[in-house]
């Protein structure tokens, strides 16, 4: 069977000259006779091969040395709960914007590490809009956000100013590299790689070192985003593949121009999709505030439900997976991360369009 073009929510797409240099390097890798996920993590290939995808991914985002890179397990889901160990000490709380589904549950999750304020939540709107943040804490420990909810497919097209102080963090995991990051705006920014960076199972974790020193509650190393710091993100044994996919696709946006280049085509296709949309009559429908439509996550509806089926059905044998909507509100949605070319986009439209007119 032929590739598909893939619109899955993730995981998702993966670049395929990245799958094909995995294949060709799957039986031996660097010369080792040996393919990467069977070698040691305290072996110098692999040792090496970390170090070069640090650098790699801080000549990608322009990432100063006052920030570790680190490569955890847990997925981002973990972290929620995590991040608060690491950042609050007992009694301390701190802010959540929240805007959609994943935020929603990030809040809850830190709900047992440290007391949570809900500074502004779009919940009233269905998600449809974005939160406006007033009366921020300039005690708080930290400002969380999300800034693409994947499931709800609104995105912040500005970052949120944090108080003087307090550290913004970002869970980025659906829109990481997807535009140029400005990462010195954040005080941490995680994502669970299976979106737009690799496979699951591994998350990428970027982190101003003065919040290592933190003093928060006692708790063993494991949990210890210092601990894994100090020992280069192998305090046990890591996702070494994963690692190793991520950084080929750190790679591939590096050939592709960098994260300038990905954002404009990320931009276009995004741009396409919504035309498509809004120049449909009404045949489809996206019910999200324009000003805070993602760009990576395009819901939209058909204007009778009745023929969703028939349209998932009809787009998967023209070669496109992925397009069902997330359960909790049904519809469809396109998911256009990095990895997914313009050519899908434009196939799909033009299906879109082929679809209304048969079925009109
Ligand atoms: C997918 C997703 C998650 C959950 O990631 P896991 O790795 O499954 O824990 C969290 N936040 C956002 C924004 C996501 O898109």
């Amino acid at each position: 069977m032929a590739r598909v073009w893939n619109f899955s929510a993730g995981p998702a797409a993966l670049p395929e000259t990245v799958l094909r240099q995995a294949q060709a390097e799957l039986l031996d890798w660097r010369g080792q006779g040996a393919s990467v996920m069977e070698l040691s993590h305290r072996g110098k290939p692999f040792m090496q091969l970390a170090a070069e995808i640090d650098r790699d991914i801080r000549e990608l985002a322009a990432i100063p040395d006052d920030y570790a890179i680190l490569f955890l397990q847990g997925g981002a889901t973990q972290h929620f709960a995590q991040i608060p160990m690491n950042l609050a000490a007992e009694g301390d709380s701190a802010d959540y914007l929240v805007s959609g589904h994943w935020s929603d549950k990030a809040a809850h999750e830190a709900a047992p590490y440290v007391n949570v304020r809900v500074v502004a939540s779009s919940a009233g709107d269905d998600y449809r809009t974005l939160p406006e943040a007033s009366d921020l804490d300039p005690r708080a420990a930290y400002l969380h956000y999300t800034p693409n909810e994947t499931i709800h497919g609104v995105e912040f097209s500005d970052i949120p100013a944090a108080p003087e102080g307090v550290p913004l963090v970002a869970d980025m995991s659906s829109d990481i590299f997807s535009q140029p990051l400005d990462v010195s705006r954040f005080g941490l920014v995680y994502a669970g790689a299976q979106k737009n960076l690799g496979p699951s199972g591994v998350v990428l974790m970027i982190i101003r070192r003065d919040l290592l020193d933190r003093a928060t509650r006692p708790m063993a190393n494991i949990f210890r985003y210092a601990g894994q710091a100090e020992r280069d993100s192998m305090l046990n044994t890591p996702n070494t593949w994963g690692w190793y996919l991520a950084g080929l696709t750190v790679k591939w946006l590096l050939e592709q121009g960098g994260l300038a280049a990905i954002g404009e085509r990320n931009r276009a296709k995004a741009e396409l999709l919504y035309r498509t949309i809004d120049g449909s009559d009404g045949y489809y429908r996206n019910d999200v505030d324009v000003a805070a439509r993602s760009r990576m996550n395009v819901r939209f509806n058909l204007h009778d439900a009745a023929l969703d089926a028939l349209f998932l059905q009809e787009s998967e044998a023209a070669g496109m997976i992925g397009l069902k909507g997330h359960r909790v509100l049904g519809g469809m949605r396109a998911s256009l991360y990095n990895a997914v070319p313009l050519d899908a986009v434009e196939a799909l439209v033009a299906f879109m369009r082929d679809f209304a007119q048969r079925h009109g």
